[in-house]
Parts: structure tokens; sequence; C-alpha cells
């Protein structure tokens, strides 16, 4: 990876500006109400480099749903927690479907594809649950120390309207207690998954959270090993495999970075040895990837030449 360039502030507004200036291409999502109920024209960027420098541009301090993206933070805590039996319970292949697909789970007997989709995501929630005493604060307290920033919260009413609207999760998890890979009630499990999902943190907060993955574990900063590098390693393929969904082909293709989208508009993508892109937009392509967010991520990908496949 080379240098980056004196001038990557000055690139990240440049990149917002392009991306404003395009059509207003795809929806807020709104099988959730409350999201429906975000600005759709907010632009954030940020860039936060293992060295603690820090770029944004656009709505980069502003807090928005995190939704999907909290299914990396999950993850981390579960494989720290759980070792290896993870994965008795869950893949790490692709999906090739919707991330709220559920056809494939009743193939493949109640064990999910891989943990960025909601079945898998699901599981791992169980996991949690059934390790913590007090899962939503261990979480939450995680999320709050790897972005260094102790005002991160739930968002109360995209909670509330996640439960009520929540029939499609409940029959995924419904299905896989069926098949016995959901241990705790699914009441309490999907509290906790739909907690999660409505955490809020601007695209600061995302990009400083996750530096441990661009920098085998070690959380830049503060110097605390959050995993194993191993563990680093098998996150950041499973995101360039399956964190866009069933757009995870054309992303690895077109910019080359592991990276996690969320409903909320959020988008991620960790440059190992450099740090850590957010991008929010929360207009949302078919796949529910941020439309304008993987304009912002792929643009500035290209102009610094971060692919990881290059
Ligand atoms: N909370 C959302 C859901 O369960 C998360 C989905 C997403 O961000 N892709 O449907």
């Amino acid at each position: 990876i080379p240098l980056p360039p004196k001038h990557t502030g000055e690139l990240l507004k440049d990149v917002v500006a392009q991306a404003r200036a395009l059509p207003n291409e795809g929806a807020v999502a709104d099988y959730i109400p409350a999201l429906a109920k975000v600005d759709p024209n907010y632009l954030g960027l940020a860039v936060v480099e293992l060295d603690g420098q820090v770029h944004t541009a656009g709505d980069a301090h502003v807090p928005f749903s995190i939704q999907s993206i909290s299914k990396v933070f999950g993850l981390t805590l579960a494989m720290e927690r759980m070792g290896d039996s993870l994965w008795e319970r869950v893949r790490m292949e692709p999906s090739g479907q919707a991330f709220n697909s559920i056809m494939q789970l009743e193939w493949e007997h109640g064990i999910p594809r891989n943990p960025f989709i909601n079945a898998g995501a699901i599981v791992v929630a169980d996991t949690l649950v059934c390790r913590y005493s007090a899962s939503r604060t261990a979480f939450t307290q995680f999320v709050q120390s790897l972005a260094q920033n102790e005002s991160i919260q739930v968002n109360e009413q995209v909670w509330d309207s996640e439960r009520e609207h929540g029939a499609r999760n409940a029959a995924l998890a419904y299905l896989m207690k069926s098949f016995g890979n959901i241990k705790a009630s699914v009441e309490h499990v999907l509290d906790h998954y739909f907690y999660q999902c409505s955490l809020d943190m601007s695209c600061v907060d995302l990009a400083r959270a996750l530096g441990f993955l661009a920098n085998r574990g070690v959380q830049p900063g503060t110097d605390e090993v959050v995993c194993d590098p191993r563990s680093t390693h098998r996150i950041n393929a499973m995101m360039s495999t399956s964190g866009m969904y069933d757009q995870s082909g054309e992303f690895a293709f077109s910019v080359g970075l592991p990276a996690k989208g969320g409903v909320g508009g959020g988008l991620v993508a960790v440059v190992p040895d450099y740090g850590v892109i957010c991008a929010w937009s929360p207009r949302l392509n078919p796949y529910g990837n941020s439309h304008r967010g993987m304009f912002m991520v792929r643009t500035l990908a290209e102009e610094l030449g971060l692919s990881v496949y290059s």
C-alpha cells in the first residue's frame, strides 16, 4: 500500500461533493419504519488511520443507525468467547441470497451460511445472550471502548420499531430454534439482536472502533488486544466474501476491501495496515447497501490505491 498522500482530507471533501452530485438513486429502508424518517440527503465520510489521524467530510460526526455493521462487533465478541465451537453453529460461506433470506436455513438444517446475514447474526446473538449475564450492557461497553466514545447509545425508537416489525427475523430465529441451533429463548435473543442493530454511531465512531481489524487485532490508540491475528484474518476474510451480502462479489471486484454494510446506510471498509473508511448515505440499492456509500468508498479506494488485491 502506497503512503497516503498528504491531501487525504481534501480528497474526502471532493469525493463527498461528487457523491452529492449523483442522481438520487435508491431509497431509505422503510421495512423498519423508524429508519424511513431519516433525512435521505445525509452524506458522511471518514477515514481513521492507524496513527490516529482522522479525516472527515460532510456529516461524518452525525450518529446514525449502525444496523448490520453491529454484526462485526457481535462476531468479534462471540469468537473470543466461543473459540472454534462457534463454527459448528454458523458457516463461513457466502450465501448468494438476500440478507434476510430464509430458504437455505430449511435445506441446511438451521445452520446459517455466515455470521453476516441475519440468520447468522441471530445465532451469534444467541451465543452472547448465553455467555453474558447482561449481553446488551457488555455489547455497548465493548463498542464504546473500541470507539473511545462513552456517549454511544441505543436509539430507542429504532429498537421499538425493529421489535414491532421483526416478523421476518422472528421467523428465522424460530426456524433455527426448531433445529436446535438457538439455545436461549427466541424473545431474549431477538431483543439482543434488535438492540445491537439499533445503536447509533457516527462515521468517525465506526472507523475508529474497527481499527483493530486493520492492525492484527490490536486497537490503535489504546493498544488493547481485541482479538488475535488469526481472528482478525478470519473476520476480514468473511467481510470480503459476505459483508456486502449478495453484492460482495461485485464489491471485491470493483473495490477490493473487506467491508460491511447496513440498512441504515453505513458502510465500513478495512484497509489492513492503513486504517478504516466509513461512509454513510441512507439511500439503499436493491441489495440493501448504501448507493452513495458504495460510490464514496470505491472512489476513495481507487484514488488512494487501497485494494488488497492489487
Ligand atoms: N436490523 C436489520 C434487520 O434485521 C439489519 C439488516 C441490515 O442492516 N442489513 O433486518
